[in-house]
């Protein structure tokens, strides 16, 4: 890494994590790693999760899937998200279980050769993505891929609301699972309900498996047992000092009312670190300061109380700002703001209290 601007990734959090969740539900534990596991790096994430005891893998595509099986991951693997047809000899030959979506989808799926392919039944209870949607679709799709030779593994559906103050809709769409999987009568080895949020508060005693993503990395507004995995950072490159009536960045959004001190951190939209963090705070030695100017593609301006040495970090989430405020601010969730962290920014990893290896994934490509 030669721009300091970096991802700060805490294994020895993830892994007490994925503990406390496992213990707390009782159940086994699909650690949820689409989208390169939020942002923080598939492989060490999943390596993670599995020293800490968690059952299996889930990502959101055969993409996903066949990249960690490329890493050397044999477990047991699953994909949330839709599979082509065309595409399933291929999650066979690298035993990938798949779901089940929609009565075409089995169709065609049976056509093809698909015997000991590894299926989740998918069940909609009302978040109208994927999934059979009554009962008797559900049944007809039973009875084909079991007369087609499949091993169906597991059955799941997804909450559309995760909201504690707001039980209804789950409870509704818990219901309905319930009756699915009690009116199917199969020994499925996987009955999973549970991201998260409900993980942590639901109590649901028809699931085997819950299902975690968002709180690997300590995020759950409904406890404070799960541990901050995930900082942010960049650097003063310089700093400068400018006089009242003067402007900074494109297009004169921000103009000094005195003299100020300003410095110049190299990160920008393109690292994710997208242009209405204008007007927000960082935090740097001891003070937090506001972003000022429009945050350009590679670079943002903050301004200081105080000069300081270049190379000083700057915190833009973390210890002293925590994602989820600046989720708040944003009005978005964690979830967007980590995912959208982009692959040139490095990411570090700590692991047994040291830092352990950096990847920085848009230059490990060309290495
Ligand atoms: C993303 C996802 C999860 C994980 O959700 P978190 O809120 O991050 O725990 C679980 N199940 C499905 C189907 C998902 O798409």
């Amino acid at each position: 890494m030669y721009r300091k601007t970096w991802m700060e990734v805490n294994l020895d959090a993830i892994y007490d994590n994925v503990r406390t969740i496992k213990e707390h539900c009782g159940k086994k534990f699909i650690a949820v790693l689409k989208a390169d596991a939020y942002g923080c790096g598939d492989y060490p994430v999943a390596k993670t999760c599995l020293e800490a005891g968690a059952d299996m893998i889930a990502v959101s595509s055969l993409d996903e899937a066949l990249i960690l099986r490329n890493k050397g991951y044999e477990g047991d693997l699953f994909i949330l998200g839709p599979v082509d047809p065309k595409d399933i000899p291929i999650a066979s030959a690298y035993n990938i279980a798949v779901a089940a979506i929609s009565a075409a989808w089995v169709n065609q799926v049976c056509r093809l050769h698909c015997k000991g392919l590894k299926v989740h039944l998918a069940y909609d209870t009302g978040m109208n993505r994927i999934g059979f949607k009554d009962l008797a679709t559900l049944h007809e799709a039973y009875d084909l891929l079991l007369q087609s030779g499949c091993s169906i593994e597991g059955i799941f559906t997804h909450f559309c609301n995760t909201d504690k103050e707001d039980r209804s809709y789950t409870d509704n769409q818990f219901a309905e699972f319930k009756k699915a999987v009690a009116s199917l009568n199969h020994p499925f080895q996987w009955i999973h309900c549970d991201n998260s949020d409900a993980t942590i508060f639901f109590e649901d005693e028809i699931s085997n498996a819950c299902r975690v993503g968002i709180s690997l990395y300590g995020i759950s507004p409904y406890t404070d047992r799960l541990k901050p995995a995930i900082s942010l950072y960049s650097e003063v490159s310089m700093s400068k000092s400018i006089q009242a009536g003067q402007s900074v960045g494109y297009g004169w959004t921000y103009t000094a009312q005195k003299d100020e001190m300003i410095g110049t951190c190299p990160i920008g939209y393109a690292d994710g670190f997208i242009r209405k963090n204008q007007g927000r705070y960082v935090y740097v030695d001891g003070m937090m300061c506001e972003v000022v100017g429009r945050v350009c593609m590679d670079q943002c301006m903050i301004r200081l109380d105080h000069d300081i040495v270049p190379g000083t970090p700057v915190e833009i989430f973390g210890p002293h700002i925590s994602l989820e405020t600046m989720a708040e601010e944003l009005d978005t969730i964690p979830y967007e703001i980590i995912c959208l962290i982009s692959g040139r920014v490095t990411r570090r990893y700590m692991y047994h209290g040291k830092p352990v290896n950096e990847i920085t994934p848009r230059l490990n490509e060309s290495l």
